[in-house]
């Protein structure tokens, strides 16, 4: 019996904030861009339950935020104090599983296979984990469980927040079968759209019809889509710990086309990624720029090198020269972003040094 759990924070940026400041607790409270009266032309990056109760979601413009609730906490976001607290809860959920494959800052799944005997044990386990990171570290998560990757993540979406939601192998199909398609895991809006149109509202629909329509309209995705509506997923929880990537980005104030102000983010925002990179001991592979213009489009380009580095020239030079290439010269430029990936941890200046120390 494979038996997988998905584990995520609830409301996490937020959460810990309020672990650090006690006092916003049962108050709205956002972490996102700087609101400035509501002239502010970032996002909400997360809110808590207090602040859901004004309207306010995470992704909304923080300018509407700031329409809804003038007297919320509006907080910036602190990547690296998140990630510090991140390491810390799943360095914990580590010591309960034989596999954890982290997939964000706050979400990991793991395979508990060999370390239950039965499904209702895999509950009580799930408590214990719950418990622990509650005790330890302070901060409540749901957690979801079922025989695959994606009913545990989709178990989770029903248990929040702060629950713990089984669905045993022989429950899939029930569980499944009331579900919309819009929060199906992986599908985005136009796709719902076109499966409306198709006569789907609901993921039993679709696992009941036939695959080869599905396949006409969608290719290849229309199989994944009738799989997953089956509960179907076969991929494992591969190990990885830790973070897979280090970004940051920066919203200018007006959208712009000037180079001496794009040039001064891409090295500020490169000196931001070096100092977390290096505070990790960890170098980079891999440099990807995004843009996002005024439009709203986006643009994403990256390049790689052969052996990891831990290089600050490396980030900003790679960083100029890909957004060169790849700048829409007529645009102007709303967001700009920097995020080195391809982690692995930095060896080579510690053996010089360790030689120097002696
Ligand atoms: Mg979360």
């Amino acid at each position: 019996m494979r038996t997988i759990m998905l584990i995520d924070m609830d409301y996490f940026f937020v959460a810990c904030e309020e672990l650090r400041r006690p006092e916003i607790i049962g108050r709205p409270a956002i972490v996102g861009a700087d609101p400035k009266e509501g002239k502010g032309r970032g996002v909400v990056s997360t809110c808590s339950y207090e602040a859901r109760k004004y309207g306010i979601r995470s992704g909304m413009p923080i300018s509407t935020a700031y329409r809804l609730m003038p007297d919320a906490f509006f907080m910036p976001v602190d990547d690296t104090y998140y990630e510090e607290v991140s390491g810390r809860i799943f360095s914990i959920v580590k010591e309960y599983a034989a596999r954890m494959e982290q997939v964000s800052v706050d979400e990991a799944f793991i395979d508990v296979s060999g370390k239950v005997g039965s499904y209702d044990d895999a509950a009580v386990y799930a408590g214990l984990i719950k418990g622990d990171i509650l005790k330890r570290v302070g901060l409540k998560c749901s957690i979801g469980i079922g025989p695959n990757k994606l009913i545990a993540k989709m178990a989770c979406e029903s248990a929040k927040p702060n629950g713990i939601r089984l669905v045993k192998e022989n429950e899939v199909r029930d569980f499944l079968s009331g579900i919309r398609i819009g929060d199906m895991h992986g599908v985005g809006g136009k796709t719902e759209a076109r499966l409306n149109a198709m006569g789907y509202k609901t993921l039993g629909d679709i696992a009941a019809s036939s695959p080869v329509r599905l396949f006409t309209e969608f290719g290849a995705y229309g199989l994944e889509i009738h799989r997953n509506a089956n509960g179907i997923d076969d991929s494992e929880v591969v190990d990885y710990h830790g973070i897979k990537s280090i970004g940051r980005e920066k919203t200018f104030d007006s959208d712009t086309k000037k180079w001496d102000e794009i040039s001064n983010a891409l090295r500020f925002l490169s000196g931001e990624v070096f100092d977390e990179l290096r505070r990790k001991g960890m170098a980079f592979r891999t440099v990807t720029v995004k843009i996002r213009y005024s439009d709203f489009t986006e643009h994403l380009k990256s390049a790689s090198l052969v052996h990891g580095s831990q290089d600050m020239e490396g980030i900003a030079k790679n960083a100029v020269k890909l957004f060169n290439s790849s700048r829409n010269g007529d645009k102007s430029i709303r967001k700009i972003g920097v995020r080195v990936s391809g982690l692995i941890a930095y060896k080579g200046q510690k053996k010089i040094s360790s030689f120097m120390v002696n």
